[in-house]
C-alpha cells in the first residue's frame, strides 16, 4: 500500500501549474523549431520565430507563455492500492488539487480565467474550480496530468454524432472542416485532439485526453489510427491557414486520435483544439 500526503499533492500541483505555464516542453519546441526551418510563408516563418522567442523569455523570466493562462484541467489516475493521508486541514484529494491551483496561480501571477456562473460572469478570483477527470486504476499508481486550456482554442472545438454509415471518410472530413472553420481563432499552429467512439460525453473526453496522453508528434500504436493521424495532419496543413492565420503550411503541429468501443447504431466523433501554447505537464508520486 502506497501512502500519499494531501499536502504533498497540493505542493506538487502548485509547482506544476506554474512550470506548465512558464515552460513549453521539449517535444513542442522541437516541432516548432523544425517548422521554422521548413515554413514557406515569410509571415508564417516570422510568427514561428516569435513563438520560440516568446517561449525563451517566458522560461527565463518565469512569465506566462500567454496572457490566457487557461482553465486548469486535470486527469488523475488513482491506484486502488494508494492510501491518502489527510493533513494540513485538507479534507479531500479534490480540495488538495484545488488548493494547489489556487496557490500556484496566485504565486505565479497567472491570470484568473474562471467565472462562477456562465451567464452572470463573476470571476471566482482564484482560477478555481479545477476541472478534474478521475480514473480508478489497479495498483499503486498516482499520476496527475495537467493541461492549461485557453478559451480561444477550446471555443473552436466540436462534437458530432455520426451514423456508422458516415465511415472513416465522414469523420476525417468533419475534423478538417472544424479546423478550417476555426481559421486563426485558436492561435495556430494548433494541436488537434480527436476522439472517435464512446458515447456523447466520452468522445469529448477522448479528444481532450488525446492532447496529453502521448508526446507530441508520436503516433497511435494502432496502425489504422496512426495512418488516420498522418492523413489528417497532411490535409490540415494543406488548408493554408498557417501560423496565427498568416498563411503557410504550418497550421497544425500534430493530430492525435484516441478511440473507444461504441454503440452499434452510433459513431461519435469529437475534436478538441489546442493552441501552440501547449501547456501540458504531468507528475507521478
Ligand atoms: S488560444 Fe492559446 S495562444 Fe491563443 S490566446 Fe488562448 S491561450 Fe493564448
Amino acid at each position: 500500500m502506497k501512502r500519499i500526503r494531501l499536502s504533498t499533492v497540493r505542493d506538487k500541483i502548485k509547482d506544476l501549474v506554474q512550470q506548465a505555464n512558464f515552460e513549453l516542453q521539449d517535444d513542442v519546441l522541437k516541432i516548432i523549431q523544425d517548422w521554422e526551418q521548413q515554413e514557406e510563408s515569410p509571415a508564417g516563418k516570422a510568427v514561428l520565430s516569435q513563438i520560440l522567442q516568446n517561449a525563451q523569455i517566458a522560461r527565463e523570466e518565469k512569465l506566462g507563455l500567454c496572457q490566457d493562462t487557461g482553465l486548469a484541467v486535470f486527469f488523475v489516475e488513482l491506484g486502488e492500492q494508494v492510501q491518502l493521508e489527510y493533513d494540513d486541514n485538507l479534507p479531500s484529494l479534490k480540495e488538495a488539487i484545488t488548493e494547489g491551483v489556487r496557490q500556484g496561480y496566485e504565486e505565479g501571477y497567472l491570470r484568473k480565467s474562471v467565472v462562477e456562473d456562465p451567464v452572470r460572469r463573476k470571476n471566482t478570483g482564484d482560477n478555481t474550480p479545477a476541472y478534474i477527470h478521475w480514473e480508478l486504476v489497479p495498483g499503486e499508481v498516482f499520476k496527475v496530468s495537467f493541461v492549461a486550456k485557453g478559451g480561444g482554442a477550446e471555443n473552436m472545438s466540436a462534437i458530432r454524432m455520426f451514423a456508422p454509415a458516415a465511415g472513416l471518410e465522414g469523420i476525417e472530413d468533419f475534423v478538417v472542416e472544424t479546423v478550417d472553420k476555426a481559421g486563426s481563432n485558436p492561435c495556430p499552429p494548433i494541436i488537434v485532439g480527436v476522439g472517435v467512439g464512446g458515447n456523447f460525453e466520452y468522445s469529448a473526453l477522448l479528444a481532450k485526453k488525446a492532447l496529453l496522453r502521448r508526446p507530441l508528434g508520436s503516433h497511435n500504436p494502432d496502425p489504422f489510427y496512426a495512418d488516420m493521424e498522418k492523413r489528417l495532419l497532411k490535409r490540415i496543413n494543406n488548408l493554408g491557414i498557417g501560423p496565427q492565420g498568416m498563411g503557410g503550411r504550418c497550421t497544425a503541429l500534430a493530430v492525435h486520435v484516441e478511440s473507444f468501443p461504441c454503440h452499434i447504431a452510433s459513431m461519435p466523433a469529437a475534436v478538441n483544439i489546442q493552441c501552440h501554447s501547449h501547456r501540458v505537464l504531468s507528475f507521478e508520486l
